[in-house]
């Protein structure tokens, strides 16, 4: 019998916007994902600082962004660990409670190839689970080649076969942060609710 496939999107979400939204509903149609699992970073390893919004206002914007559709949900498991959030952790979190018979896809985007070979435990990564490189707006198409060395074919491959097309979006939470504070608009860029949310509690105003 053929295995569920769950994608979980891991980021700092900071706020999220319809940059995120999007990708993840075309990753989730081409991968025939049934879920797809937000999971919002206490502190991403390679930022190397905290995110601007406190993790509960990070959790609810999420939510109020992913509530009308019912392929996403929400985790918090990696706000409930000490900080840094190693995807490597959370993907066994997942693996262990989906079980057996559910493939587990960690989606990134194309920004993040760059960097993967300074991911904790990369490798490992890349074996147990299909990391998912989707497009992004702004950036190359996701190239491997450079990794070869470091990660060996069977890998760079691997990656290789798991490129999504999705939507080229060129929108980024620190844009959006920066529109805020300098009181643009930005309503073609977040969810409305999360725009109220972002209003209601004075979030991201200029210091
Ligand atoms: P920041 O500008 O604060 O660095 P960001 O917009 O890159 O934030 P993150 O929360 O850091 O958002 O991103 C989470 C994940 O979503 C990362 O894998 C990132 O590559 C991906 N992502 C973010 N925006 C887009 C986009 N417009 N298109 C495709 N992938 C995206």
């Amino acid at each position: 019998m053929a295995k569920r496939k769950i994608a979980l999107f891991g980021g700092t979400f900071d706020p999220i916007h319809l940059g995120h939204t999007r990708v993840a509903e075309a990753a989730a149609r081409q991968i025939e994902a049934e879920n797809v699992v937000f999971i919002p970073a206490k502190c991403s390893p390679l930022k190397g600082f905290f995110p601007n919004a406190t993790d509960d206002d990070r959790l609810r914007m999420i939510e109020l962004a992913t509530r009308s559709n019912e392929r996403f949900s929400v985790s918090d498991c990696e706000l409930r660990r000490p900080a840094p959030s190693y995807t490597l952790d959370t993907v066994k979190h997942f693996q262990k409670e989906c079980g057996d018979d559910a493939s587990i896809y960690w989606l990134i985007g194309a920004d993040s190839v760059d960097d993967l070979i300074l991911w904790h435990r990369i490798e490992e990564l890349i074996d147990i689970c299909y990391l998912a490189v989707m497009v992004r707006g702004g950036y190359a198409a996701p190239s491997f080649d450079r990794h070869l060395h470091a990660l060996g074919r069977d890998r760079v491959e691997k990656l290789r076969r798991n490129v999504i097309e999705t939507p080229s979006i060129d929108l980024s939470s620190t844009h959006v942060r920066h529109c805020l504070a300098a009181g643009e608009d930005v309503r073609d860029m977040l969810c409305p609710d999360v725009l109220d949310y972002i209003r209601r509690h004075g979030l991201y105003r200029r210091n």
